[in-house]
């Protein structure tokens, strides 16, 4: 199988990146788009527990996806990320920081 460690660390970087990159309000089509994207990716993310346990976090209601814009998105997907920080005793990652990291600063 492939290095989790370091198809993490590279996919991380791919997922918050695009999340800072989505529009700042999205339209329908790009939120459905967005939505299916996720969905797949679930069921493609080449470390099988990792997607599994990915797939049901965010099957929970309070889990849903919100991918109405740029800010939403990237606060949603900074918690899907402290989810997976805390089941590998990692610090949480405080999400205010969320655009200095991953948009315009480039410190982490
Ligand atoms: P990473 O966790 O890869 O983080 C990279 C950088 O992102 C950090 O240096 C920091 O600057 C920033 N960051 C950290 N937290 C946040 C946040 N909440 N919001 C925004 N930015 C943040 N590994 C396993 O062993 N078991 C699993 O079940 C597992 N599930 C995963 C599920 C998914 C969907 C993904 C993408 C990865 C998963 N991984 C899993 C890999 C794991 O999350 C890490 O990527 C890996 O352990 C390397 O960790 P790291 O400490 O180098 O930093």
């Amino acid at each position: 199988p492939p290095d989790v460690e370091a198809l993490g660390r590279a996919t991380w970087t791919f997922l918050h990146s695009m999340a800072a990159t989505y529009p700042d309000s999205a339209p329908p089509e790009k939120q459905k788009e967005m939505s299916s994207f996720l969905r797949i990716f679930g069921n493609v993310y080449p470390c099988w527990v990792c997607a599994e346990d990915f797939r049901s976090w965010m099957a929970k209601d309070e889990n849903k996806p919100v991918l109405t814009g740029r800010e939403a998105m990237s606060r949603w997907m900074c918690r899907a990320h402290n989810e997976v920080n805390e089941k590998l005793g990692k610090p949480a990652f405080d999400c205010n920081k969320w655009e200095e990291r991953w948009r315009t600063g480039r410190k982490g």
